[in-house]
């Protein structure tokens, strides 16, 4: 019976989608062992550091991630980094197939002067940041103006503006890493823009993540009805409207119509606007946009840019375009496949991925030949050298639990690696 070895490399979504796949392909002929390698101590991609901490529903796709580890084909290997523990060469001669999975993390740029000015940074490092990834926990983020601008109508910017925008205390009883938690307690942010470079018919905003705005305790949302109004003559001057775009503009109007309550804090939507230049002497004092009835300069203590992400580039593999290059998955001339933002860019829900990587795992079944006898991965990763399995990271999230369940929240996050390997030594 044919056993055959695959690497998944990054331990996000996509990931862990693609050993599902893997699992469900399993017959009576067909078996394979599924190894996961993730420079992190922890898994979970995107799910434990992209996330916002006040979406924790959406939060809760883990526990079919840990259903998926707890099947006696999965491995995971933890705290190993591809291109400082293994080589992509190393991988692609032990294993029948490698599944990269290894996302989108840098955070596309304008292009526009300005941009390099203290307080101009981007999602790619605002969001790590306030969900605790490792490397962004000693990242700088000056909360100490009143506005902020967020640049992008897509579902990250809202994130970003949302997290600014509201009052810290209803983040409290979230996962938020502590030093953010902390900063945004002092934030002096009570105005937050986003701005969208189109108008409101081409916002890529999903209506759920729309319709909880409303709700918002101690956050004034404005969008205004006029924009709202014009967008759906737009839409319908182009024939029926889709029912995705119907439901977006509706909860657009929802928030257009809802009451203001004259709450310090506000979150106002912009669209139409493009923006031009970052202003500011050192240090970003005001944006200037240009928008249908000309340029428009808004005065701004920060800015954050939510435009979309780029792979980063990974030795042994080509990309264009911000991805890997390749085909429907099929990474051309290799053993080597491609799943998640890293196939396709960063576009999709978490369960976008699910069928997504369902299709390049029937790919990968397709092109497999004799089973490789190569030994061990164990074998290539130096001696000593902490390897956080299935086991490990148990202990670690249990830990974390075990912290938050102190202090009324879903977890306390360890946020440096030697505190996550602390965490769960055993
Ligand atoms: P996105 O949905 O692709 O939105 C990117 C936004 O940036 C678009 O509005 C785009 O405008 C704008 N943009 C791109 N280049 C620009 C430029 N040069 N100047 C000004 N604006 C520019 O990307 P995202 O927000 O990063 O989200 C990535 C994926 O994750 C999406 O599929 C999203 O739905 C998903 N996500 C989901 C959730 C959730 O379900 N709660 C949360 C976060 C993220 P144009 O349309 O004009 O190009």
């Amino acid at each position: 019976m044919p056993h055959y070895k695959v690497a998944i490399v990054g331990a996000g979504p996509s990931g862990y989608f693609a050993a599902q796949a893997l699992q469900n392909s399993v017959t009576d002929e067909l078996t394979f062992t599924i190894d996961m390698i993730e420079r992190l101590p922890t898994p979970w991609g995107l799910v434990r550091s992209g996330v916002a901490p006040d979406h924790p529903k959406i939060k809760t796709v883990a526990k079919v991630f840990e259903k998926i580890a707890s099947e006696a084909n999965f491995r995971l290997f933890g705290n190993v980094e591809l291109g400082k523990d293994l080589t992509l060469a190393d991988l692609t001669n032990k294993y029948d197939a490698v599944i990269m999975a290894t996302g989108s993390t840098i955070g596309k740029k304008l292009g526009i002067p300005g941009e390099e000015l203290a307080n101009s940074i981007s999602s790619a490092q605002f969001v790590p940041w306030y969900n605790g990834h490792p490397d962004y926990a000693n990242f700088k983020v000056d909360l100490s103006g009143k506005v902020a601008v967020v640049i992008g109508a897509g579902n990250v910017a809202m994130d970003c503006g949302r997290i600014l925008a509201v009052d810290p205390k209803e983040l409290d009883e979230t996962d938020t890493a502590d030093h953010a938690l902390d900063l945004l307690h002092k934030s002096n942010i009570r105005k937050v823009f986003i701005t969208g470079r189109r108008g409101a018919e081409f916002a890529a905003f999903t209506a759920p993540e729309l319709r909880d705005l409303p709700k918002l305790e101690n956050t004034d949302v404005y969008i205004s009805e006029d924009e709202i109004a014009l967008a759906h003559k737009n839409a319908q001057d182009k024939g029926e409207i889709e029912k995705h775009l119907a439901s977006n503009l509706e909860a657009m109007k929802l928030i257009a119509e809802t009451p203001k309550h004259g709450h310090e804090r506000s979150l106002e939507f912009l669209f139409s606007h493009t923006p031009k230049e970052i202003l500011g002497n050192g240090k970003v004092e005001a944006i200037k946009y240009s928008t249908p009835s000309g340029d428009v300069t808004i005065p701004c203590d920060l800015v954050i840019t939510a435009i979309g992400y780029e792979s980063e580039a990974i030795t042994g593999v080509s990309f264009e375009k911000g991805k890997i290059a390749n085909v429907d998955g099929r990474v051309s001339g290799s053993n080597i496949y491609a799943v998640g933002w890293a196939k396709r860019g960063p576009s999709g829900v978490i369960g976008t991925n699910k069928s997504d990587a369902a299709d390049v795992v029937s790919l990968l079944i397709s092109d497999l030949k004799e089973p490789k006898s190569n030994g061990d991965i164990t074998e290539l990763i130096a001696n000593g050298h902490k390897i956080v399995d299935q086991a490990y990271w148990v202990r670690i999230n249990e830990a974390e639990i075990a912290a938050g369940a102190d202090r009324g929240k879903p977890r306390v996050k360890a946020v440096s690696v030697p505190d996550l390997l602390r965490l769960g030594q055993p």
